[in-house]
């Protein structure tokens, strides 16, 4: 019987080329000293995997040396690639542009200021390796400020697990492996390197953590400080929305309208059984001037969210994108 249904029953899955198992990326901004022990560390461990790999160094417009630093290290190994952006784009965009230059069929990506101990990789490759989709690091003992950098880690990590609903407990560091296949999908905007892991869960990846060392910055500075905060609220209400509307915008913006909707017709029910049966003229000045504002906003939302609607649609089908995700197909030879 397992014979037949053998026989029946091709397992199509997407077919993907990959040159190398393993593709490290390493986003650098300012990194110059960092950068010849990071590529020493990082070669050691990558070659003791006996495993295909590349190193991706994207360049983000630095001013300082890295070019020069790069450049020396490509030219003795060949298993090095470089990525030179025009100017500092920003690390997500760095990152895209490294995701975007991968070959392999594992992405790894690390932080260029050797904050992340690269010993901890071959950890992330078990755990692909066990048939997880995403590898997240969990930092203990981070040595850093506790005020300006771990409390608003730790409120910001909290509220991205209840918003994404998944359950990890470091969003913030770019430390994480993932299957090619998930992040080929993920377009990254403004600072959503954070989100990668909830944008893939949303695609139905699996997400693991494990727990990694955390060195403090030994060359340069942090490249960001207390004005990332407002960004990531910010961030984190588009992908709540994006997460749970984004195929469906009407469905938060229509229940919105409408409240407004209602309490529009409330009072303006109120001010005309006013003016009927006590000829009241048009009640209060502000309860008038309240219905039509809630009126006037009922018919904006909604009508916001229509136009969301369409532009779903031009998103979606203008791009052939799929607002599904396939893993594989069982189908019947013909
Ligand atoms: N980085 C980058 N572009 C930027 C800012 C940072 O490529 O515009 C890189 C930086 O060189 C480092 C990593 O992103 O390799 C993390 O940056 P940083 O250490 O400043 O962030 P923190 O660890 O303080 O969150
Ligand atoms: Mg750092």
């Amino acid at each position: 019987m397992a014979g037949l249904i053998k026989g029946v029953l091709a397992r199509v899955e997407e077919k993907k080329e990959y040159k190398v198992d393993i593709s490290v990326v390493v986003p650098l901004f300012n990194e110059e000293e960092s950068v010849p022990e990071l590529y020493k560390r990082l070669k050691d461990v990558l070659d003791g995997l006996k495993r295909e790999y590349e190193l991706i160094f994207v360049n983000d417009g630095s001013t300082d040396n890295t070019r020069q630093v790069l450049e020396d290290i490509f030219h003795g190994d060949n298993r090095v690639k470089v990525i030179e952006l025009r100017m500092n784009f920003g690390k997500a965009p760095a990152l895209s542009a490294g995701f975007d230059n991968a070959t392999g069929a594992i992405i790894l990506t690390i932080d260029g200021d050797l904050q992340d101990c690269p010993e901890d990789i071959p950890r992330f490759i078990e755990k692909i390796d066990e048939g997880f989709d995403v590898v997240s690091a969990w930092r203990m003992d981070r040595k850093e400020p506790f005020l300006t950098r771990r409390l608003p880690s730790l409120i910001a990590n909290w509220c991205i697990a209840r918003l994404s609903g998944l359950d990890i407990h470091d969003f913030g560091n770019a430390y994480k492996a993932y299957r090619a296949e998930v992040v080929s999908g993920i377009k990254l905007y403004g600072e959503h390197h954070r989100f990668i892991p909830v944008l893939a869960k949303n695609i139905g990846a699996s997400v693991v953590e494990i727990r990694v060392r955390n060195e403090p910055r030994r060359h340069g500075q942090s490249k960001y400080g207390l004005g990332r905060i407002p960004r990531v609220f910010f961030d984190m209400i588009t992908m709540k929305f994006l997460l749970t509307y984004s195929t469906r915008p009407l469905h938060i913006l229509g229940p919105i309208g409408s409240f407004f909707g209602l309490i529009g017709v409330f009072l303006g029910m109120r001010l005309a059984y006013l003016k009927i049966f006590y000829g009241d003229v048009l009640g209060t000045k502000v309860s008038l001037s309240v219905c039509v504002l809630c009126l006037f906003l009922a018919v904006q939302i909604i009508t916001s969210g229509l136009l969301a609607e369409l532009l779903v649609r031009v998103y979606y089908e203008s791009q052939g994108k799929k607002t599904y995700t396939v893993r594989c197909k069982l189908e019947h030879d013909t």
